[in-house]
């Protein structure tokens, strides 16, 4: 029969990365969502938690959490799965990017664990946005040898690339 697993997905990125969109993208009732995550019992809600200020969106049995910045910062990390976001246009910020994911990367609750982490280069539609190739060297993403992890490029606005990240994402957790 149908067996419903239940899984925690971390979204993390910089202010203004683009995560709530992102996450309203998948919380709107459009056909390509429903195939891959029903919308059955979606709720978003947005508050303060600890130094954060967290939205969290509930689609079926999938969460999603948005945490503005410094995941560093966190006692302990209690979701399984992870997802980072970064803005492919926001070079300067590039370096901030790369010492939170160092940071994640070492974090006790995810330094060990098989892990897929999907990198969504948002913003895509920037004249100025970074490729993912550039974004994978940037990042020095080659290095992460024990999580299956991918990039996309991705234009939250239009939706552009989230579905197949989504499916990866669906590909590794099933
Ligand atoms: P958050 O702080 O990470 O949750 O970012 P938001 O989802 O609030 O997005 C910040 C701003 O970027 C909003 O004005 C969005 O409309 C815009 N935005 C989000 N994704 C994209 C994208 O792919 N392309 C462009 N051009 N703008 C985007």
């Amino acid at each position: 029969g149908l067996r419903k697993k239940e899984v925690n997905v971390l979204v993390v990125g910089l202010n203004n990365s683009g995560k709530s969109t992102v996450i309203n993208n998948f919380k709107r009732e459009d056909d390509r969502c429903i195939d891959i995550v029903p919308t059955v019992g979606f709720n978003v809600e947005k508050f303060a938690y600890k130094f954060f200020n967290l939205s969290i969106g509930v689609l079926d049995n999938i969460l999603f959490m948005s945490i503005d910045t410094g995941i560093t910062h966190f006692p302990s990390l209690p979701f399984p799965s992870l997802t980072r976001i970064c803005t492919a246009s926001d070079k300067l910020r590039l370096v901030v990017v790369k010492e939170e994911l160092d940071m994640l990367l070492q974090h006790p609750d995810v330094a060990g664990r098989k892990i897929p982490i999907l990198f969504l280069a948002n913003k895509m539609d920037l004249p100025d946005s970074l490729t993912t190739v550039k974004l994978v060297a940037g990042l020095g993403l080659e290095r992460i040898q024990n999580k299956p992890w991918h990039i996309r490029a991705t234009n939250a606005l239009t939706g552009e690339g989230l579905q197949p990240a989504i499916e990866w994402l669906t590909d590794q957790i099933r």
